[in-house]
């Protein structure tokens, strides 16, 4: 019974000396944002999301415990919390077949406070220096969507839980219909301003939480839809280019219409597909609208 269960006890007695060292020591399993215990039955997942911690009412944007699991390495993070800034670690641990994440959040906020020795402690606002640089890291600056660091972060763990909810995953690659020509026509920052506003349709268009918006690079765009089929996905993507179509976007007294073509693609759980072949399957899909004559949506499975 519980081969898992006798690994877990085993790797909790291992590392209960570091229990004094840090103000919380846990197991969780990043794929599901659980935290892990035992009883007799063996190993059982808690009610206790490991984001709860937190004080967040879903899995963290930089989840640290996710990337190692992913990357199976120890990661890293520093993050707010109740007026307390946390250093969170993060090591992977496979116990049999199955890789957990051991967390040890430790309290360093006494760490953070920078002093001066003429002036004695200097008071430094912590929480924004750790939100501004989170967003630095996993935002587009100029569209405020997320950037491509946070596809190759993100996209990998909706993969991985896409595989084992055995659900559909959907992913839209959106690239605006000539827009070098607004470039050459109305000015660069004409240009820099439709990119923003498109970037808000798209997001306009998703479910907040479970969906995401990334700008892939110039005026392209991924949209990644967890837990949606095609028909949805392609609906959803023909919503976001009615939308963009229909737009009249106004730049310094000019009006400037604009059209935008869609790959979608869907994939259904497969532990084989790795992040590049599924954006490069939606990538073809775009090709494909833009050489049936672009403002379409192409979308395969
Ligand atoms: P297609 O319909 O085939 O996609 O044609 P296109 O003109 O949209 O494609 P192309 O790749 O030839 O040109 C993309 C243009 O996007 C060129 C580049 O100047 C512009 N671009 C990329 N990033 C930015 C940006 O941040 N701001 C602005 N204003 N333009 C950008
Ligand atoms: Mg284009
Ligand atoms: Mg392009």
């Amino acid at each position: 019974m519980g081969s898992k269960k006798d690994g877990l006890v085993k790797l909790l007695n291992g590392i209960k000396f570091l229990e004094k060292r840090y103000e919380v020591m846990r197991i969780v399993d990043p794929t599901k944002n659980k935290v892990l215990s035992y009883n007799d039955d063996g190993v059982v997942e808690t009610d206790l999301s490991c984001h709860h911690f937190w004080a967040k009412d879903k899995a963290c944007d930089n989840c640290v415990s996710m990337k190692a699991y992913k990357e199976n390495d120890v990661f890293i993070k520093l993050e707010y919390c109740n007026d307390k800034v946390y250093m969170a670690t993060a090591i992977p641990v496979v116990i049999k077949d199955i890789t957990v994440v051991v967390e040890l959040l430790k309290d360093v906020t006494r760490n953070m406070i920078v002093v001066n020795q003429e002036d004695g402690e200097v008071e430094i606002d912590v929480h924004d220096i750790i939100n501004n640089t989170n967003k630095l890291l996993l935002k587009d600056h100029l569209t405020g969507v997320f950037n491509r660091r946070y596809i190759d972060e993100r996209l990998q763990v909706d993969m991985i839980n896409n595989t084992i909810n055995k659900e559909t995953l959907s992913l839209i690659m959106a690239d605006i219909d000539f827009f070098k020509k607004v470039n050459d026509t109305y000015g660069h920052l004409a240009g820099d301003y439709i990119l923003k506003e498109v970037a808000k349709i798209l997001d306009g268009c998703i479910r907040s939480g479970k969906d995401w918006v990334a700008r892939y690079g110039g005026e392209e765009f991924l949209v990644c839809l967890p837990n949606t089929k095609k028909d949805i996905a392609t609906k959803i993507a023909e919503r976001m280019r009615t939308k963009i179509q229909d737009k009249d976007f106004k730049y310094e007294g000019q009006n400037i219409n604009i059209t935008t073509s869609f790959g979608v693609y869907s994939i259904v759980s497969d532990n084989d597909s790795n992040l590049e072949s599924l954006i490069n399957f939606a990538d073809k899909n775009l090709y494909k609208a833009k050489q049936s004559g672009r403002n379409q949506v192409i979308s395969s499975d």
